[in-house]
């Protein structure tokens, strides 16, 4: 059992690089894209198309640097409608939506308006062809297999198709479809904020609704499981990267027995993680964190 860590802020590697993980199971591109400011039309139409793989292709590089030699899961943007909309020239480029969280985003944005998408994985070829060959892809929010293979075609044509690519499993349909996923990628994550979500039914950003929002729920629980049996039969490596075991430990004990090949936590969730494992997990061989 592997034990990655979630990280939102490239300038935050070296603080938690010495943490004995198995390196970054999710590094959410999203504060990147908000730290430029500007919606990323916007910034083309300026001109700024080297100014965004600089900053994506140095914040990856941190990370990858600092964690060298373990692998660091770099995955591109998923950002909504409406959080494109508060960046400089979001009310000029993106269309407001009624239902952001099933809006525009995701894969389905890559196909969309294709050239952000294609900017980040220049981002990661620089930095793959600068010898940080610890960088694997992981594409969040999909939806479909022919989506999964457009977005494969747009990886190969951007020279990045040799990189180790994961998917994130967010959406009831990748559940239900699995076996026909596997096959076209190297390892899945499983987002249970989202799959939670949508699973149950029940906006995760809605205050009034945050005690439905709940990954114990046995339906997301069953979920989880046939994603993990699945890819158990294939020998696939299968990790969960929402935030379900970093804010309620006691779900690690539920997890583990499933048959989860990693977890990936947040930084502050790390030992307490890495404690319960080897509780749960007599043999394991994870360094002694205390
Ligand atoms: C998830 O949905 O579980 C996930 C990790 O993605 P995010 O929380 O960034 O939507
Ligand atoms: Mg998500």
């Amino acid at each position: 059992m592997k034990i990655y860590l979630n990280l939102s802020f490239p300038q935050l590697a070296a603080r938690y690089a010495d943490l004995p993980s198995d390196g970054v199971g999710l590094l959410r591109s999203e504060f990147l894209a908000l730290a430029l400011g500007v919606h990323p039309r916007k910034l083309l139409a300026e001109g700024g198309a080297e100014a965004f793989i600089r900053l994506f292709a140095e914040g990856l590089t941190e990370v990858a640097r600092c964690f060298w030699p373990r692998p660091v899961t770099f995955r591109t943007l998923d950002l909504k409608s409406n959080e494109y909309r508060g960046l400089r020239g979001g009310q000029e480029f993106e269309e407001p939506e009624e239902n952001p969280a099933l809006g525009l985003r995701g894969c389905r944005r890559y196909l969309y308006d294709p050239e952000p998408f294609r900017l980040q994985l220049r981002a990661v070829r620089r930095v793959y062809e600068a010898g940080w060959t610890n960088v694997r892809l992981m594409l969040p929010f999909v939806r479909s297999v022919s989506e999964l293979l457009a977005c494969r075609e747009i990886l190969r044509e951007e020279g990045v198709g040799d990189i180790p690519l994961w998917i994130m499993v967010e959406v009831p349909s990748v559940v239900f479809l699995i076996e026909q996923f596997l096959p076209l990628v190297d390892g899945i994550s499983i987002g249970t904020n989202d799959l939670t979500q949508l699973i149950l039914g029940v906006d995760r950003d809605n205050p009034r609704l945050i005690p439905l929002w709940d990954e114990r729920d046995e339906a997301v629980m069953r979920a989880v499981e046939q994603v993990v049996r699945a890819c158990r039969k294939r020998g696939m490596e299968c990790c969960v990267c929402g935030d379900a075991p970093s804010r309620r430990p006691e779900i690690v004990t539920s997890l583990l027995p499933l048959g989860l090949t990693s977890l990936s936590v947040s930084p502050e969730a790390f030992e307490r993680t890495a404690q319960l494992v080897r509780t749960v997990e007599p043999h394991s061989d994870l360094p002694n964190p205390l």
